[in-house]
């Protein structure tokens, strides 16, 4: 199983949309896959089409209750299952405040699930407080969705440092995989930033880091608006608008992401290319 922290302490960068786009078209491609929402505003649960209410059991109760994981897991289609978040996990920051070894309850939980999958995708709230480090403790790899504007880079070294700390502390095997590329315009700007943040990450080429080989993704997440609506139908992008920019560029970075890069002439451009 191939872990996958979707990880970025900004706002309003993709996270969500990545997690539930990518875990769908993953799913769609075969693949058993697993979404843990540990963003406290549900909005992953929310976009699979379950409704966070706060009283059924939730990740909450696996990270302050000790529920298990199969307790809290629901099937939301043949190949794609949900441990959904619910708002009572915004307390527990504070509840697990004084527990020692509270970075490490998701990991062992999970390592006490006997349930399968291919894929687990953990969508992170907007912070690195301990809801993030549970993720980050559990995962093999990080993904990171970032809007390519001028402030994109700002975040990213507190999110590298972070990331450098729970490797040598609490899970040295964790590796920055990717950069996904959202919200997408084909600008100038956006073209520079991804100029600069490629040559920051060749700079740490061979360097002892979780992202000496991380990469940017060659798969860039257009802006589409379709993938702005399809939350409110509490449905994947593929059961929404199947053909839309949108529906292809997830997709794509499904192929991307399992290892299958097929380029061909006529959905080239689905991966965006350079002006
Ligand atoms: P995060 O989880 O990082 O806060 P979201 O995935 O929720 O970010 O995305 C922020 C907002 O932008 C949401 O309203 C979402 O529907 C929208 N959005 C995300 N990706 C795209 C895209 N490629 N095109 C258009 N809108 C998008
Ligand atoms: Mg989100």
């Amino acid at each position: 199983m191939r872990r996958i922290a979707v990880i970025n302490q900004k706002g309003g960068v993709g996270k969500t949309t990545t997690t539930v786009n990518l875990s769908a078209a993953l799913a769609a491609a075969g693949n058993r896959v697993c979404v843990l929402d540990l963003d406290p505003q549900a909005h992953a649960t929310t976009h699979l089409g379950v409704e966070p209410n706060g009283s059924s059991p939730s990740v909450y109760d696996v990270l302050v209750g000790n529920k298990s994981i199969a307790d809290v897991r629901r099937q939301i289609s043949d190949n794609l299952s949900l441990i959904p978040s619910d708002i009572n996990l915004a307390a527990a920051e504070v509840e697990l405040a004084g527990v020692v070894g509270r970075e490490v309850i998701l990991r062992e939980a999970l390592a006490a699930d006997t349930g399968s999958a291919d894929y687990l995708l953990m969508d992170c709230g907007p912070s690195l407080g301990v809801l993030t480090l549970n993720a980050l403790a559990a995962a093999d790899e990080v993904f990171i969705p970032l809007q390519p504007h001028f402030f994109a880079l700002h975040g990213l070294s507190k999110l590298l440092e972070t990331t450098a700390l729970v490797s040598k502390r609490i899970n040295p095997g964790l590796t920055v995989s990717g950069v996904v590329v959202c919200l997408f315009d084909a600008t100038k700007l956006a073209n520079e930033v991804l100029g600069d943040l490629k040559s920051f990450l060749d700079r740490s080429r061979g360097a002892n880091v979780p992202w000496a080989d991380a990469r940017v993704f060659d798969t860039r997440i257009r802006r589409n608006i379709k993938l702005a609506e399809c939350p409110s139908f509490g449905k994947p992008i593929f059961q929404y608008a199947p053909n839309c920019p949108g529906a292809i560029d997830y997709a794509a970075l499904a192929n991307e992401v399992a290892g299958r890069v097929v380029v061909e002439p006529e959905s080239a451009p689905a991966v965006a290319s350079e002006p």
